[in-house]
C-alpha cells in the first residue's frame, strides 16, 4: 500500500507514520528526517539543505526529488511505503507520480491531517526542534497553506481528511478506521 500523509507542520504525521509503518510493515519515509540525518552527518547534501530548513523554506526541488527517488528505489519500498512530508508542492506530486508510473505503481491513499493553527503552534513549541521557533513556524505554516489546495486537488478522490485532534492513541485509531474504510471502498466494497 502506497500512502501519503499530508498536513501542516506539527500536526503529528511523523508520530502516526511511525506507528502505522510498524503495523503495516512498510517503511516510513520522511523527507524531513532524511534531510536532518544528512545535516547531522555533515554531508554535502546536509550543508546544502541546512539554511533552507533553518528558515522554514522548502529545500530546492532538484535536491528533494533526488533524495526521494533514491529512497523509493530501495528494496524495502518496493511493495509499499508511507510518505511523510512529501509531496509538499504540486510539482513534487507530479514527480512522485512519474517515479511510481515508471514501475507501474501509483499513490493509493492520501490522508490529510487537519488541526487548527493554535493547537499546531502549541504542539510545535512543545516539541522544540531547532526550526520550531515562532518566526520559522509561521513561515512553515504559510508555505504549507500556499501549496495545500494544489496537492489535494491533484490527488482528488483518493484524499481523505483526518481530524488530528486528541491523543496519539485516538488519532491512531481514527487513522486505522479511515484507511480501513478507504481500502474497502477501493476494492468496491460498499460501506
Ligand atoms: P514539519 O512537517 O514539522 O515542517 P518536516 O520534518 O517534515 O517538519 O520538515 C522540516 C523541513 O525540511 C521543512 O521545513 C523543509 O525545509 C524541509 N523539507 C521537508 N520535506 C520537504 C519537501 N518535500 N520539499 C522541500 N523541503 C522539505
Amino acid at each position: 500500500m502506497r500512502i501519503v500523509l499530508s498536513g501542516p507542520p506539527g500536526v503529528g504525521k511523523g508520530t502516526q507514520s511511525h506507528l502505522l509503518a510498524r503495523t503495516l510493515k512498510i517503511p516510513h519515509i520522511s523527507t524531513g528526517d532524511l534531510f536532518r540525518w544528512h545535516v547531522a552527518n555533515g554531508s554535502a547534501l546536509g550543508k546544502a539543505v541546512k539554511s533552507h530548513i533553518d528558515a522554514g523554506e522548502l529545500v530546492p526541488g532538484v535536491i528533494t526529488e533526488r533524495v526521494v527517488a533514491e529512497r523509493l528505489s530501495s528494496d524495502d519500498a518496493a511493495t509499499g511505503f508511507i510518505l511523510d512530508g512529501f509531496p509538499r508542492t504540486h510539482d513534487q506530486a507530479r514527480v512522485l507520480d512519474a517515479i511510481l508510473a515508471r514501475r507501474g505503481d501509483k499513490v493509493d491513499h492520501v490522508i490529510e491531517f487537519v488541526l487548527d493553527n493554535a493547537e499546531l503552534k502549541s504542539r510545535l513549541l512543545a516539541r522544540g526542534r531547532s526550526d520550531d521557533t515562532d518566526d520559522v513556524i509561521r513561515n512553515r505554516l504559510n508555505v504549507y497553506e500556499k501549496e495545500r489546495e494544489a496537492i489535494l486537488g491533484h490527488y482528488g478522490p483518493i484524499v481523505t481528511q483526518l481530524d488530528a485532534s486528541g491523543s496519539v492513541e485516538e488519532i491512531s485509531e481514527r487513522l486505522h478506521d479511515t484507511l480501513g474504510a478507504r481500502v474497502l471502498q477501493a476494492r468496491g466494497v460498499g460501506l
